[in-house]
């Protein structure tokens, strides 16, 4: 029998080298940016990493990157001030949680379909 020198999944490798990784399920080598296993489709744990700080914005942030620029500035810290959005201060600093948003913002959307 001839051994045929086949790539050798398990064999060492530099795994740092990006791009390609290996499926823990079936050893198959997967290029490229992809989240599954081709072979076998498993579905790769890439995010270990996954941040468990929550996300969170200052006043300009939660302006363009939440509201998008559909929400003035003067009106944000009207409802600041008026306790109608959830923040917190932070000496001087108004800080918004994306999580509270996301809540305040569902409850927001609920609310306006209530009324008929
Ligand atoms: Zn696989």
């Amino acid at each position: 029998m001839n051994h045929a020198k086949a790539p050798d999944p398990t064999g060492p490798g530099d795994q740092q080298g990006g791009g390609e990784m290996y499926c823990q399920k079936c050893g198959t080598k997967t290029e490229g940016s992809v989240n599954f296993c081709a072979q076998c489709g498993i579905k790769f744990e890439q995010s270990q990493t996954t941040d468990p700080m929550p996300k969170m914005y200052t006043v300009q942030g939660v302006l363009t990157e939440y509201f998008q620029g559909t929400l003035g500035e003067s009106k944000l810290r009207e409802w600041v001030r008026q306790g109608k959005i959830p923040h917190t201060r932070i000496g001087r600093r108004i800080i918004f949680r994306k999580e509270a948003l996301d809540i305040w913002f569902d409850e927001q959307e609920k609310a306006s379909m209530k009324v008929h």
